[in-house]
């Protein structure tokens, strides 16, 4: 039995700083005093998204919603002791998230997307299919992926109802209930949440909330477990058992589905906005930098943010069903209005710092070839820059001029190591690399039309 309401299977952190593995029990009762806190940002943000629609799904059995500043309601926790037999991992009858289907024998791996299975191999975690297992912990964790990161797998079979997965995000609080308050949008219909019962494959054209946030592609049921005495393939764990294989059979995303994800960012034009792969050099993804610009910059011109500030946003890159890379990053945004000149810089930030390592001449820029030593500093200095993204937003006491100067401590050493020649042509040349920064854009007038149109 593993049953997810007492097992410990989250990881989070709590309020002292003391890291901690909980079950969802635990993290609702005592979500004041701790956050999410998995070393995958896909993990935080799918137990995340998984304990809102508990959140919800207690709200609508017990009439009590989360109340700013205090703990959720003990009515949630009543609810779900009552029915603790929704949340079996392994049970004869009724299995969490499962369905008890017998058509595609995959191995266990195929849940986790950052250990490889068949021939993919990874020169520090070399796993074998069938040999290597998972606990039921980071079963679990699969199982949540699910329905938010689930690719296309090639020969038909589909990715999840987001399609291609999105940018994500969520606004974050001091502490989980924080979080989860911040995010409480209720519906009119909630509909039944995937991991109580089977999704419907109804007509209907569009789904209610609680449906679309658990809508699985993918008949998922684990085999086992079964006790080798091996530790898990993901975490490390001996546990008492480890699951090998799993049925793991495609379920289509029907075409006429209305789903808008309450998570993910779109365009004013409802286009979702997707994690691109940025290739800093040609045909290399060695200086893929990662492209929070143009969502944040999504995020605050089309959608309205409440009191709290903090956001959590998510990419996932992948190419076609190849999963390439997840990256997480937290930013503060202000509450008064953004620079909108800023904001436009920030949109074609990827253009500008890509420009910034070619050569300084203009009108040469396509043909022209990068510096990799000034590649490699980017994503370094732009991280120191993201820390002040609220600042620079908003205007105050930081500005995109005092953005380009983060590059010139590194761009002198940069400097220095390419012309170590004395004299004036060396100093000159010099001189030329460590005063770079990015370009800025110039703002189109076309685009300047569009927005005073609104
Ligand atoms: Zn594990």
């Amino acid at each position: 039995m593993y049953n997810l309401l007492y097992e410990k299977w989250l990881s989070v952190l709590r309020e002292d700083g003391v890291y901690d593995m909980i079950g969802i029990n635990d993290a609702l009762k005592e979500a004041t005093s701790l956050q999410l806190a998995a070393n995958n940002p896909m993990d935080r943000f799918a137990a995340f998204r998984f304990l809102l629609t508990v959140g919800y799904w207690c709200y609508i059995n017990t009439e009590q919603p989360p109340i700013p500043g205090q703990a959720l309601p003990h009515e949630w926790q009543d609810w779900l002791d009552k029915n603790s037999q929704y949340f079996e991992l392994f049970h004869d009858k009724h299995r969490f998230w499962q369905d008890d289907n017998r058509d595609r024998l995959r191995p266990v791996t195929d849940l986790i997307h950052e250990i490889p299975t068949a021939s993919n191999f990874w020169h520090l975690n070399h796993v074998t299919d069938y040999k290597d297992g998972l606990c039921p912990a980071c079963c679990a964790k699969g199982l949540l992926r699910l329905p938010i990161f689930t690719t296309a797998g090639g020969r038909g079979i589909g990715a999840g109802i987001n399609g291609t997965p999105p940018f994500y995000y969520i606004w974050m609080g001091k502490n989980l209930a924080e979080t989860i308050e911040l995010n409480w949008k209720p519906e009119e219909n909630m509909g039944t949440p995937a991991w109580l019962l089977p999704q419907s494959q109804n007509e209907s054209t569009s789904l209610p909330l609680l449906e679309g946030l658990t809508w699985t592609p993918r008949k998922v049921y684990l085999y086992g477990p079964e006790n080798r005495g091996d530790r898990c393939a993901l975490c490390g764990a001996m546990a008492e058992g480890l699951v090998y294989s799993i049925n793991n059979d495609q379920i289509k995303v029907p075409d006429n589905i209305n789903w808008k994800d309450p998570h993910a960012i779109y365009k004013k034009n409802d286009a979702q906005v997707n994690a691109k792969m940025v290739l800093m050099s040609d045909k290399e993804s060695i200086f893929v930098d990662m492209d929070w610009y143009e969502p944040v910059v999504d995020l605050l011109r089309y959608k309205q943010h409440r009191k709290e500030v903090k956001i959590f946003l998510l990419g996932f890159t992948s190419d076609k069903a190849k999963f390439v890379d997840v990256w997480g990053k937290t930013f503060t945004i202000p509450t008064k209005n953004p620079d909108e000149d800023v904001l436009y810089q920030l949109h074609n930030r990827l253009w500008c710092i890509n420009a910034m390592r070619k050569i300084p001449l203009r009108g040469n820029y396509r043909n022209s070839v990068g510096l990799t030593q000034v590649a490699d500093i980017i994503p370094h200095v732009e991280n120191t820059i993201s820390s002040r993204i609220s600042d620079l937003i908003s205007g105050e006491r930081y500005n995109l001029d005092d953005a380009d100067r983060e590059y010139r401590p590194l761009l002198k050493k940069v400097a220095a190591s390419m012309e170590a020649n004395i004299g004036i042509l060396a100093e000159t040349s010099r001189t030329k690399i460590m005063y770079r920064k990015p370009w800025r854009k110039k703002v189109k007038a076309k685009f300047v039309k569009e927005e005073n149109n609104d």
